[in-house]
Parts: structure tokens; C-alpha cells; sequence
């Protein structure tokens, strides 16, 4: 039997976004641009108001989709055309911002912690251009699989029979939340050809035959089974992992396309307030 091993780890790096929100920058810093088909991941975790209250106000996505995933607190989502959403914890928020939207993304409490992830999941060339989607999926709509030694939400793809709500995303995304007891273990099939990486939020462990901590991110090798096994605090870990797209990428802030070209032409459909609309 084939295992997953871990490519690189990295630590996150601290940074803020939006209107000031201290966030941690995982995928999408200088010492991992991207794990093709993912663009970005963003951790924010903070009980600090001031770190989090002004919050991402209005600004556009292009070419790509946005995930959202909650594990304290609430935020509120709405768009420049009306749509709106509350992700409260558990919740996860699936945006395929297509050839535009713009839209806010705000804090929903005026204390307390507020927790969780944002993903950027890349488009094919083919389908940058489709039209916006949201599934918005509140927390008891994602199902729960008890294994002998924890638990797994299973958010996207699947795991054994049990399969997540998200769908027709185009890389096939697989997306769990893992939590282990002390000294647990779990073998954690990934479709073979998948890129992705794991990320622990939660206790430490042995994680592809490497130890892991807290705040560290490991890229998986491409084939065979994921091997994890918690360390004495347990462990809580995301598994994501998607059909890679061996695609140009050029981007430009919010903008994800396949050429500078495209980026020329997003920057000006958004200058003329022709995108979100
Ligand atoms: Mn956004």
C-alpha cells in the first residue's frame, strides 16, 4: 500500500487583509505561492474585537472560488446583487465567484472569538468565466462520521460512504475536518492524482510519517493513503486535497486568470462597474 508523505511544511506567516483583520497567511505567501488547484489559505483566529471588527468590506473576486469554512463566531455575507448569507460556526460557504462578484464579508458579533478559514480554490481556464454560485451550507447540513477514535466532517468529497454537501465543483475537491483523541489513529484515502495539503489547527501529531503542529501545513505527495495518528493533546486537522489544473496562473489581488491580458480586462470591467452586477 502506497502513502501520502509531506512534500514541504510551512508555518503561516501573520498579516492583516480587508479593512485591517489579523489573519495568518498559510498558502499564498512567499514560501508557498500556491498548491495547484489552491491559491490561498487563510487562517483568522482571534478573540481581540479590534482584530477582527472592520472586517472585509465591499471588494471583487474574479476567476476562481472563495470557501469559507467557520469553526467559532458568525459572519455575514453579501453581495453587490442582493444575495446574502450568515455562516455561523460549523457553517461553510462555497463561492464560485465565476467571471465576477463583489461582494462584504463582516464579523456578525461584537466580542468573543472569532475562528476559522478562508480557501481559494482555483477554476479551469474553461469555466473562469461562468456565472457566480454560492452554497451556503449551515453546520448541521455537513455530515458528522464517528471513527473509532474521533470524529470527521466530510465538507467535500468523500469519506468511506458518506459523501459532502458541496457540489459540481470542478476540481473535485475533497475537504475534511478531522478531530482525533489522544494517541488516536486514522488511515484517510485521497483520490489518487489529488494535490493537497493538511493543516493542524489543534494538538500535534504524526501526520504522513512526520510530526506536525499546530499551525503547520504539509503538501502531500500525489498518491495513496493519508496516515494520521495524534499526538498526546489529540490532534485537529483540515485534509484538502483537489484534481490539479497545470494552468498558467497570473493574478492580480482578487483577480485569478490564465493571462496578464485577462487581468487587464478584469481591472477595467471593474473600474467600469461591470463586475457584480
Ligand atoms: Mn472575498
Amino acid at each position: 500500500m502506497t502513502s501520502r508523505t509531506l512534500t514541504t511544511t510551512v508555518r503561516g506567516q501573520p498579516t492583516s487583509d480587508g479593512a485591517g483583520v489579523k489573519l495568518t497567511r498559510v498558502i499564498g505567501q512567499h514560501a508557498l505561492r500556491n498548491v495547484d488547484p489552491f491559491l490561498l489559505l487563510d487562517e483568522f483566529r482571534s478573540d481581540v474585537p479590534d482584530e477582527y471588527l472592520a472586517g472585509f468590506p465591499p471588494h471583487p473576486h474574479r476567476g476562481f472560488e472563495t470557501v469559507t469554512y467557520m469553526l467559532a463566531g458568525a459572519m455575514k455575507h453579501k453581495d453587490s446583487v442582493g444575495n446574502t448569507g450568515h455562516l455561523g460556526p460549523g457553517s461553510v460557504q462555497w463561492m464560485t465567484a465565476g467571471r465576477g462578484i463583489v461582494h462584504e464579508e463582516m464579523p456578525e458579533q461584537e466580542d468573543g472569538l472569532l475562528w476559522g478559514f478562508q480557501l481559494w480554490v482555483n477554476l479551469p481556464a474553461a469555466k473562469k468565466m461562468t456565472a457566480p454560485r454560492y452554497q451556503d451550507i449551515p453546520a448541521d447540513q455537513i455530515p458528522q462520521v464517528s471513527v473509532p477514535d474521533g470524529t470527521v466532517r466530510v465538507v467535500a468529497g468523500a469519506f468511506g460512504e458518506t459523501t459532502g454537501p458541496v457540489g459540481g465543483v470542478d476540481v473535485a475537491p475533497l475537504y475534511l475536518d478531522v478531530q482525533l483523541d489522544p494517541g488516536g489513529s486514522l488511515d484517510v484515502d485521497v483520490p489518487d492524482g489529488h494535490r493537497g495539503f493538511v493543516y493542524v489547527f489543534e494538538g500535534s501529531g504524526q501526520v504522513a510519517h512526520q510530526d506536525l503542529g499546530r499551525g503547520e501545513l504539509g503538501v502531500l505527495s500525489d498518491q495513496g493513503t493519508l496516515q494520521l495518528a495524534a499526538g498526546a493533546e489529540g490532534l485537529r486537522i483540515l485534509v484538502v486535497a483537489g484534481k490539479p489544473l497545470n494552468e498558467p496562473i497570473v493574478q492580480y489581488g482578487p483577480f485569478v486568470m490564465n493571462t496578464q491580458r485577462e487581468i487587464q480586462e478584469a481591472i477595467r470591467d471593474y473600474q467600469a462597474g461591470r463586475l457584480g452586477r
